[in-house]
């Protein structure tokens, strides 16, 4: 557990839901019942499973987010916690947990209902009542499963030499002062296109070149099995970084766990190439297992790959 006075390696601030899994034959139409296979619940949310795969792999890790005074609220306070994740940020109550009714049929196709309950309360006057802790980080990494505003504040309260992990996801349109505080913006194909509309070239490196256009300091952008490509806008060329071969079983949180190793790795001083390539070994790893924050490597495990 991290001590008040201690730097964070990695403070995340976003979301935790509740997943809320059922298996069925075939989803039910409108107006039909259908019958599923037994409930299963698992700690999900990019925030928390970000903040769950730092942890894992050694950071120093708190989360900032909201859940409800629940059932779910308790599970992921517990899998925080033994994950190692200062969960002091974590507030309660204001509205239900959030949860992920997701129907999985048997071809591995999911469907998917959010409810962002608590998630959707994360305010901004509750990131003004985090700045003690956002004081102590030394990278902060959030997403967009909380409201824009909320992004926003967070971006107008950084401290000058914290930097900002951002992964625009679900995709929303971005103000050009969050878009301008990214260091990097870390997205998906999907994400990239959402956000180049038009503009959008064919290739990865266009593309990173039209994100560094809208004001990034830094885009890495992610390409599944294939790996990602890192652009400093410092320091020239995008980088292509490959991923290590391994049997894909389950590729959900995958992203997430991306995106935590890479904050921690710049936090540790790693340029964006190098921090890149730890980045899609924890990834890789992460496909590897069943679940998400489940499937999340330590560091010996993700470097063995
Ligand atoms: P998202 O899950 O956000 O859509 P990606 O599919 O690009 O993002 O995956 C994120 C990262 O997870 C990749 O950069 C890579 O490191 C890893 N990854 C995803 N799928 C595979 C795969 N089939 N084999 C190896 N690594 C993978």
């Amino acid at each position: 557990m991290t001590r008040e006075s201690e730097p964070y390696d990695v403070l995340v601030v976003g979301s935790a839901n509740a997943d809320l899994v059922i298996g069925v034959e075939r989803r039910p139409g409108a107006g039909e019942t259908v019958l599923g296979s037994d409930l299963a619940t698992h700690p999900g949310g990019k925030g928390a499973n970000q903040a769950v795969a730092a942890a894992r792999l050694g950071a120093r890790t708190g989360l900032v987010g909201r859940v409800g005074e629940d059932a779910h609220g308790r599970l992921l306070l517990d899998s925080l916690r033994a994950a190692g994740v200062d969960t002091a940020g974590v507030l309660v109550g204001g509205a239900p947990t959030g949860v992920a009714v997701i129907t999985v049929d048997p071809s591995g196709d999911n469907s998917i209902v959010v409810s962002p309950g608590a998630n959707a309360r994360l305010s901004p006057g509750d990131i003004a009542a985090a700045g003690p802790l956002l004081a102590r980080a030394r990278v902060v990494s959030t997403q967009l499963e909380i409201p824009l505003d909320t992004v926003a504040a967070l971006v107008d309260a950084l401290p000058p030499d914290a930097r900002l992990v951002l992964n625009p996801s679900p995709p929303a349109p971005l103000p050009d002062r969050v878009l301008a505080a990214c260091d990097p913006l870390v997205v998906n194909e999907h994400e990239a296109r959402f956000i180049l509309g038009d503009a959008a070239g064919g290739t990865p490196e266009e593309w990173a070149r039209g994100l560094l256009g809208l004001g990034p300091r830094s885009v890495v952008i992610t390409l599944g099995a294939a790996g990602a490509l890192a652009a400093d806008g410092r320091t020239g060329e995008p980088v292509r970084v490959a991923s290590p071969a391994v049997t894909a079983v389950d590729t959900t949180g995958a992203g997430d766990a991306f995106t935590a190793a890479l904050a921690w790795r710049l936090g540790r001083g790693d340029d964006l190439a190098g921090a890149t390539g730890f980045a899609v070994r924890v990834g890789a790893a992460a496909v590897t297992a069943r679940g998400a924050q489940e499937s999340y490597p330590t560091a010996e495990r993700a470097v063995a790959l």
